[in-house]
């Protein structure tokens, strides 16, 4: 299976839920900004502390903010690895091509997970996390089309790219993603 993976997709798509699981199957390293800054924000360390409103309000944390906690982390990692939630940005996604030339680790796929707005709103409504009120999601799904989505081009020209419906059973879109990376 290939080895060094990111995964896309708007809030709610499911990432983290199939990220874990991907990764506890396949012995890969998984490594989300998300809950490194819910990790930071937690022990209310002067990162989480100027994180914690950031997040809240659904806006993105700052590139170079991201970058540092990513940078370390990256360079420790051994074997395989899934970057969920990261890049978000085209600028996220140049400095990490400088990073993952520095290692000589280059990314072997992109899986997009996708998943129509509607279901999206009613999953975050459900989940209940801090940042998960209706006009936040709305704003974060606002975000995502704006800031993330021109990254699907990005990786396309590079012929990484596997988009899986996100819709309907776990274990389904697990099976769906796995085939893909074969
Ligand atoms: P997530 O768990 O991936 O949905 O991320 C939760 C929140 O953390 C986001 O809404 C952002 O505020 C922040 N965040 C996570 N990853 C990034 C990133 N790569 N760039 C900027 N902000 C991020």
């Amino acid at each position: 299976m290939q080895q060094r993976l990111l995964f896309l997709g708007p809030p709610g798509a499911g990432k983290g839920t199939q990220a874990i699981r991907l990764c506890n199957r396949n012995g890969l390293s998984h490594l989300s900004t998300g809950d490194l800054l819910r990790a930071e924000v937690k022990a209310a360390t002067p990162l989480g502390i100027e994180t914690a409103e950031i997040m809240d309000k659904g806006e993105l944390v700052s590139d170079s903010l991201v970058l540092s906690i990513v940078e370390k982390r990256l360079s420790d990692l051994h074997g395989g690895w899934l970057l969920d939630g990261f890049p978000r940005t085209l600028p996220q996604a140049e400095s990490l091509e400088v990073l993952l030339k520095q290692i000589n680790q280059p990314i072997d796929a992109v899986v997009l997970i996708h998943l129509n707005d509607e279901v999206l709103i009613e999953r975050l409504l459900a989940r209940g996390r801090s940042d998960d009120d209706e006009a936040v999601i709305r704003h974060r799904l606002r975000l995502y089309q704006e800031k993330t989505a021109p990254l699907v081009d990005h990786y396309n020209k590079q012929g990484l790219v596997k988009t899986i419906e996100g819709d309907g059973d776990i274990e389904a879109i697990a099976s769906r993603i796995e085939e893909s990376l074969k």
